[in-house]
């Protein structure tokens, strides 16, 4: 059974939460990072998020980084899906030659691993964070 260090170790570099439009939340999610910061979920929409369209997606500060990165990120433990699978993405089932594009963008993706496990992993992450 791969493994995710097979493919990936992340060097917590941050690049990941640099610039705009990275990381939306839906509902559930709005509501676990309101609960884990203590505020009201309408507070969390109004203060700490854009909106692209009709959807949230939290803010980047002045630095350029997500408000929610200081060396690491701040919210981990109720980070949205996208922060929590990548780089296990869909595009990946889509195309393996998409994990070249990412490894151009994140060093913590390695080369090393059998294309045809990788999408094998893909999908266990995938199942494990299921669309909520
Ligand atoms: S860009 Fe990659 S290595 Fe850097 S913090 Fe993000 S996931 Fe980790
Ligand atoms: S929520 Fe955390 S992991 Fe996601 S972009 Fe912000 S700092 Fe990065």
């Amino acid at each position: 059974m791969p493994k995710s260090s097979d493919f990936f170790e992340c060097q917590k570099c941050g690049d990941c939460c640099k610039g705009y439009g990275g990381a939306f939340v839906n509902d559930h999610e709005a509501e676990r990072i309101s609960d884990y910061l203590g505020i009201d979920q309408d507070l969390f929409l109004s203060d700490y998020c854009d909106w692209s369209g009709r959807r949230p997606m939290i803010k980047t500060a002045e630095s350029d980084y997500c408000i929610f990165w200081d060396e690491l990120c701040t919210i981990h433990e109720v980070k949205p899906r996208m922060c929590k699978i990548w780089p296990f993405i869909e595009s990946i089932l889509v195309d393996t030659s998409n994990w070249a594009v990412m490894k151009s963008m994140c060093p913590g993706i390695r080369n090393n691993g059998n294309p045809d496990d990788l999408v094998e992993y893909v999908k266990a992450v995938l199942a494990q964070y299921e669309r909520t």
